[in-house]
């Protein structure tokens, strides 16, 4: 099985093959494609699997969809700002640098229909704010940071069509209950929720219970 048996957008499947992607990986063979019919993801997945292009690509497939079915954008002229689509939610900054670095390899042939912002970096509150003021379309952030701007208004989730979960187990062991009983809360109706986690734990099933609806699991 190829990268192209999928129906996945030719600016993506271009930047699969330059970056010499030969055959998905068994999470991604799975995942791919109840993912890019909308359904909620629930995968048992650890790091070296191909966990992160399991859920980016067809959240990035989605988004561009929707993009081009947008009447607005065809004259080449300046797009107006759109409310962020997309919440990645991660325990760490290194592993939130590693996903905004795969989203610009994968986005690397679709001009500026997609950007991304990561406000999980050792900034300043006023340089996360000032990012999130530039309306990406995707939002890479820690639980804590983006339950701060939900409460201060800084971050609005009533766009949000796409929530990920990435490392949901460790982003437990750091104690985010709080965050994210705060963002499950806050999110619109119909968000499509990918949660990934190397282990499923009890409380990994408890956020499975907050999150998802009907979740296609992945559980090797
Ligand atoms: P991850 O598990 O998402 O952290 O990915 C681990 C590494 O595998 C990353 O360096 C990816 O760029 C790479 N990778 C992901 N999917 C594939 C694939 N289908 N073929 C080759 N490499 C891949």
């Amino acid at each position: 099985t190829t990268f192209s048996s999928f129906t996945l957008d030719p600016r993506l499947l271009q930047a699969i093959a330059a970056l010499n992607y030969s055959t998905p990986t068994p999470v991604q063979l799975s995942v791919i494609p109840p993912a890019l019919e909308g359904k909620d993801i629930l995968a048992r997945a650890k790091t070296g699997s191909g966990k992160t292009a399991a859920y980016l690509l067809p959240i990035l497939h989605r988004l561009l969809a929707s993009k081009d079915g947008d009447s607005s954008g065809s004259g080449g002229g300046e797009a107006p700002a759109a409310a962020t689509e997309a919440l990645i939610l991660v325990p760490t900054r290194e592993l939130a640098d590693q996903v905004h670095k795969v989203i610009e390899q994968y986005t690397s042939f679709c001009g500026k229909q997609i950007t991304a912002v990561n406000i999980a970096r050792n900034i300043s509150d006023s340089i996360q704010q000032s990012l999130l003021l530039s309306n990406p379309t995707i939002l890479i952030s820690t639980p804590s940071r983006a339950a701060i701007h939900f409460n201060t208004e800084t971050l609005s989730l009533s766009s949000l069509k796409y929530l990920v979960i990435d490392e949901a187990d460790l982003i437990l062991s750091y104690g985010h209950e709080n965050d994210m009983q705060v963002l499950s809360g806050a999110l619109p109706k119909g968000v499509q929720t990918f949660l990934m986690s190397a282990t499923l734990t009890d409380d990994v099933e408890g956020l499975k219970g907050l999150f998802c609806r009907h979740p296609f699991v992945y559980r090797p």
